[in-house]
């Protein structure tokens, strides 16, 4: 049996003649940036995240450095103030901050849950810490209530990095996006919503903030030809904004799914044989990645691919080891290192099969 990782074809395939409608309306719209699908996308998507703004922007990394330029441009933040990040993410997350002049403050995961330790961030927060930046790891929401409560007790902002968890919804409320703050997602093809190229959107609260992102992704323009900011071209396409749309309304149906097949996955994987994050009794996970960490990682890698079943690491190496970070190189996180030299992502979608993973998890246990 072969087992593609992603086929992002088969994902978009049902929703090809409501995409088609779409472009035909946006061809034929003549209008082409900034128009009424982003406006309609944007009221949905705040909806649907029960946030009160949504703002659409050019991608993930845009969306989290657009809410710290503002968040600047409101004299909220200022240069130089210290940003609390988790070490275990992906690098778009830290790049954000020191691209805002900011200085991410490097936290362990939690050993379990492999998302931000609030005990961590805890002891982290100093006079110079202005915001906390929460990833919902792999599609898991971050420990957010307890978050909230040191956000609070410090008066800090919390910004989530909601990039791997659209719909990721806390059992006693909320989804991700309207947990903290504001909240940046990305539309990358491989995210669970997915556009068909670069897509992105702030969420948040606050209607000073939306309009600080909404002015400063359009050069810092408020109004047509006057400026109030030195602002950015970050907008999102009106058509990947159609696209969006129509991916929005099959959000909930495709995350049920994943749940489906990650319950396979837990029943049948060994636990003597793999360890799994543990998921959190507080929320809701969307799985945009099946995580499992395994001690001879490569080698079960390349079994696996000799058995026709593709995967990947989410991430090989950690942005503080990064060429890009030397000047950080020299630091030390042990958790963070364990889960980049363990962790292998395994299929799982909205189009892999029962049968499919069930040969997966068989391989996996059938590996010495
Ligand atoms: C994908 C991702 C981003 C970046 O989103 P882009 O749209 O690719 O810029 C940021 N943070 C996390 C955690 C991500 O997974």
């Amino acid at each position: 049996m072969q087992v593609k990782f992603l086929d992002l074809k088969a994902v978009n395939e049902p929703y090809f003649p409501e995409m088609l409608e779409a472009t035909r309306r946006f061809l034929e719209s003549g209008w082409y940036v900034l128009g009424k699908e982003v406006e309609s996308f944007e009221e949905e998507y705040a909806a649907y995240c029960g946030a009160n703004y949504c703002v659409g922007v050019s991608n993930g990394l845009d969306a989290l450095r657009l809410i710290l330029e503002a968040y600047k441009a409101l004299g909220m933040v200022r240069e130089g103030d210290e940003v609390i990040v988790p070490a275990n993410t992906y690098i778009a997350s830290i790049l954000a901050i020191t691209q805002s002049g900011l200085k991410p403050v490097l936290v362990e995961p939690h050993p379990e849950s492999y998302n931000i330790n609030p005990d961590e961030v805890e002891k982290q927060v100093t006079s110079r810490t202005r915001a906390i930046m929460a990833v919902h790891l792999y599609g898991q929401l971050a420990d957010m209530d307890r978050l909230s409560a040191i956000a609070e007790r410090h008066g800090l902002l919390l910004i989530e990095d909601a990039a791997q968890a659209h719909g990721a919804k806390l059992h006693n409320g909320g989804r991700a996006g309207s947990l903290g703050h504001a909240a940046g997602h990305s539309f990358y093809p491989g995210k669970n919503l997915g556009a068909l190229g670069e897509g992105g959107a702030v969420t948040c609260m606050d209607k000073e903030l939306a309009e600080a992102v909404k002015a400063l992704r359009n050069y810092g323009s408020h109004k047509k030809y006057y400026n109030l900011y030195k602002g950015f071209n970050m907008r999102i396409d009106e058509n990947q904004a159609a696209w969006l749309r129509i991916r929005l309304r099959g959000l909930d149906r495709e995350n049920e799914h994943r749940r489906m097949l990650a319950g396979i996955y837990d029943s049948m994987l060994d636990p003597a044989l793999v360890k799994r994050p543990k998921v959190m009794e507080y929320g809701e996970h969307v799985y945009h990645i099946y995580a499992i960490m395994h001690p001879d990682r490569d080698g079960l890698q390349k079994y696996l691919a000799d058995k026709g079943v593709s995967t990947l690491i989410h991430y090989p190496l950690p942005p503080h080891k990064q060429e890009a970070y030397k000047e950080w190189n020299y630091m030390s996180f042990p958790i963070t290192e364990e889960i980049h030299n363990r962790e292998l992502s395994l299929p799982i979608s909205p189009v892999h099969t029962k049968e499919e993973i069930k040969y997966v998890a068989s391989m996996i246990n059938s590996y010495k």
